[in-house]
């Protein structure tokens, strides 16, 4: 049992060695492109007539994989056959269910470089990205069964006279898991392990464009000992069985990551009691963001300036985290803007499997039409300063866009756009700017760069976002150090990779016994 947490360092490749061997794991993965994946349920592999076909986004030309799709039919079969393995898996230890995902991130950390190839092709991360995010899946892994053990104790209870009290935490029954692309690995096993870690079974929907990651966890998850039937892998579209897994009167409990509307959705089916249902269900839903960087008047230009760039356009701006929106007192308007504007022109568009790439391509079709409809309401709201339109090559590839003048209220400034697209706002003061920056509906993170101790505090209890940071990026939380979750639209606020999580997938029984 290891005592204490510590995050996966991660690589910045600039090794020849770890170079070799990430060019070699693309080759590898490249090699199994096109191969069949199919759903599996009590361990029990299914291939249906309909497929998902996982496209490299930096090529779409080329197929990373093709999954079976789930029907209804299979939807419901999953959430039944969880709902049976529940009471055995829920009578395995905490020390046992934790000793799994140990040697789960002991198993990542030998397949990295797969992992992270299989990130770059299938969506289209880049591969400092692509290695932060299996970095973070290990942390969840290590995090949460680190923290499995502490919930697997007694709690403190003080006994009253005559009795003994205790209280413990158990599992509550079939988690529905359905994570976002965006963190193919990270979050699909963030979510998944601290549920099965937990002792409760899973149904697994991966995204649709990501299936072939998430079968690479179901994989080792196995690999590293979990029986099968605790987990079902069950890609399939969202709207089409999205429904059946969330409504399930099986289904005790739903952790999803993604869009507000599907959030919104989820969480009002969720809250519907089905006939033969006998639980309210629990949902997590960790959601969409408009985050904002505010530079104050006595704001470090130079250093402002580069988080604003790699935050807006790290990933494409396909984070939940990245800073759509910069609010810059107008002192510094113009000279922080110059600095991003040559920064943004230089970042490196191109395929992801280019160690020299610095922006990849956005994740679909449709994803690059919705962008590119952002950009065209941008050239409307706001004043070009570059980008602004589709880049070149075989893939779903867009400049990195910046709008300035863009007043608050505007589309741009509000809507989610999930893409490299950053606005830009003159905000009169800092009182301003906080005021800016707090007009959304979301409140997920945001950064303020100032020297004046009494301005951050002020930020500290005014500017309402669940991951506030000073004077450094407002991306890349890492496990442990910043719990992850936002306010209002942005979620439930759940704090992935905080001690609170695992609490998520528990409830709590008390039993008191008459000395
Ligand atoms: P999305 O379109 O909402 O999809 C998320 C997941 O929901 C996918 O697995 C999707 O399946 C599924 N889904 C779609 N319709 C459904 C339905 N009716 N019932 C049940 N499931 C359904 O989001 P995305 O495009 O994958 O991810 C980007 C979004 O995630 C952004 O808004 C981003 O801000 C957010 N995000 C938030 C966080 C956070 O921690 N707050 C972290 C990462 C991302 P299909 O793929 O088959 O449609
Ligand atoms: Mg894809």
């Amino acid at each position: 049992m290891k005592l204490a947490f510590v995050n996966e360092p991660v690589n910045s490749f600039v090794n020849p060695v770890d170079r070799e061997a990430q060019i070699k794991a693309i080759e590898a993965v490249e090699a199994s492109f096109g191969k069949r994946y199919p759903i599996v349920i009590g361990g029990q592999e299914f291939f249906t007539d309909k497929e998902i076909k996982s496209i490299n986004p930096s090529d779409t030309s080329q197929v990373v994989g093709l999954a079976a799709s789930a029907t209804p039919e299979l939807a419901d079969k999953a959430v039944k056959v969880a709902y049976e393995n529940f009471p055995a898996w829920s009578q395995t230890s905490f020390a046992e269910r934790a000793r799994i995902l140990w040697r789960a991130a002991s198993i990542m950390r030998k397949r990295r470089f797969e992992l992270n190839a299989t990130m770059i092709l299938e969506a289209g991360k880049t591969w400092i990205e692509a290695d932060a995010d299996t970095a973070e899946a290990i942390d969840f892994c290590e995090f949460y069964a680190h923290e499995a053990i502490r919930y697997g104790q007694p709690q403190p209870v003080i006994p009253t006279a005559g009795e003994d009290d205790e209280m413990t935490y158990i599992p509550i029954g079939p988690v529905v898991v359905i994570p976002p692309w965006n963190f193919p690995l990270a979050i699909t096993a963030g979510m998944t392990v601290a549920a099965l870690v937990t002792g409760n079974t899973v149904v697994l929907k991966p995204a649709s464009p990501t299936p072939v990651i998430a079968w690479k966890l179901f994989e080792i998850l196995h690999e590293a000992g979990l029986p099968s039937g605790v987990l079902q892998y069950v890609p399939g579209s969202g709207g089409a069985v999205g429904d059946i897994l969330v409504g399930h009167p099986l289904t005790r409990m739903v952790a999803f990551t993604g869009s507000m509307d599907v959030g919104i959705h989820i969480n009002a089916l969720a809250a519907k009691v089905a006939p033969g249902q006998i639980w309210l269900k629990r949902v997590i839903a960790e959601m969409g963001g408009k985050d904002a960087i505010i530079v104050a008047d006595d704001g470090n230009i130079k250093e402002a300036a580069a988080a604003i760039t790699a935050s807006a356009f790290g990933f494409q701006g396909q984070k939940c985290s990245a800073c759509s929106r910069a609010i810059l007192d107008a002192a510094i308007y113009d000279d922080v803007m110059a600095e991003v504007v040559a920064a943004t022109k230089k970042l490196k568009v191109g395929p992801a499997k280019d160690p020299n790439s610095q922006v990849g391509p956005v994740i679909t079709e449709s994803a690059m039409n919705s962008i590119l409809g952002y950009m065209e309401i941008g050239k409307k709201e706001g004043k070009l300063l570059c980008g602004g339109g589709r880049a070149d090559g075989p893939g779903y590839f867009l400049q990195p866009t910046i709008f300035g003048d863009v007043p608050a209220g505007a589309r741009i400034e509000q809507e989610e756009i999930f893409g490299p697209v950053l606005s830009v706002t003159k905000a009169d003061n800092y009182d301003h700017a906080i005021q800016i920056a707090n007009g959304t509906i979301y409140g997920l993170t945001g950064a303020v760069f100032s020297r004046s101790q009494a301005r951050l505090e002020q930020a500290r209890r005014d500017f309402h976002v669940g991951n506030l940071y000073f004077n450094r990026k407002c991306t890349g939380a890492l496990v442990c150090a910043q719990p992850f979750g936002g306010f209002n639209m942005s979620g439930t606020d759940s704090k992935a990779g905080g001690g609170d999580y695992l609490l998520l997938f528990l409830q709590a029984k008390t039993v008191c016994q008459k000395l």
